[in-house]
């Protein structure tokens, strides 16, 4: 069996995820970029021993992306199935990650598979997919970039268990940083503070604030040799924002640190 990711977790979400899995209830995701929602579900995929698919949704992904699409080639038509339904078809973990930016055609497929029906109608071939039990649908959203006209509908987010993960507390945050880095403790703790005097300050003109995956990617370079402001410099402040003046606040946190 392969390896399972390493995921700490910040709260018991876990526990929920896994009897979601069991009652074949479908799961939202909601967080902030980088806070570990996609670790999560590779995680909860391997220890239940599922395999997964992810989905990157986009502006222009549309139903025919997910369920699959006629191709032609050497004089004939072929069905080729999109990922969503190969996932059911396999019985696998369907993660689609950034939901709402998805065309608003999606939600047709989405909905029948996550109800109590669990089918994947595929139109083109008329085939009805009748998910198995081990099939689960995830899907994920960051409520911080919500506009008005991208909002999950409530006819679709009835439809999902949700669960709403933020940043870590400091202790797993450390533990985080410690393990994806491999950092010594006094190094990954400067950056867990770094993160919670970043996140602490108002919108400071930020669409997000410092994430997890900011500070492992600092960690990162701090562990391969880097000095720490350059690497948080590079890898958090440059990161979140194009503007001179707020860098310039955001490396004053810092210097302020270390
Ligand atoms: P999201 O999907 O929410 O944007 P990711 O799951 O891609 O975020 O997390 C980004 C990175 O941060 C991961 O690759 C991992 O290094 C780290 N990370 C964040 N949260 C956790 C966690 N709880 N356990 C382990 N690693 C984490």
């Amino acid at each position: 069996m392969s390896e399972i990711p390493f995921y700490a977790q910040q709260g018991s979400e876990c526990g929920l995820f896994e009897h979601a899995w069991r009652q074949q209830l479908p799961l939202l995701i909601k967080g902030p970029t980088g806070c570990g929602k996609t670790r999560f579900v590779e995680h909860m995929a391997a220890r239940l021993q599922r395999p997964l698919v992810t989905v990157s949704c986009h502006d222009d992904l549309s139903a025919a992306d997910l369920v699959g699409r006629f191709l032609i080639g050497n004089g004939s038509t072929q069905w080729s199935d999109g990922p969503l339904a190969r996932a059911v078809r396999l019985g696998a973990i369907c993660y689609l990650d950034e939901v709402v930016e998805a065309r608003k055609d999606t939600t047709v497929v989405l909905h029948p598979l996550a109800d109590d029906r669990r089918i994947l109608p595929i139109e083109r071939t008329g085939e009805q997919l009748q998910a198995p039990p081990e099939f689960m649908l995830v899907i994920s959203y960051n409520p911080g970039y919500q506009n008005l006209l991208k909002g999950l509908k409530p006819s679709t987010r009835q439809r999902f268990v949700a669960l709403s993960l933020g940043y870590p507390n400091a202790e797993v945050e450390l533990a985080i940083v410690q393990t994806e880095t491999g950092l010594p403790q006094t190094q990954a703790q400067q950056l867990v503070q770094l993160a919670k005097a970043l996140r602490s300050l108002s919108d400071q003109d930020l669409e997000e604030t410092a994430s997890t995956r900011l500070l492992v990617s600092a960690g990162r370079l701090v562990a391969s040799g880097l000095p720490m402001r350059q690497a948080c410099h590079a890898a958090i402040v440059d990161a979140l924002t194009d503007d001179a003046t707020t860098a310039q606040a955001l490396d004053e946190v810092m210097r302020a640190l270390f």
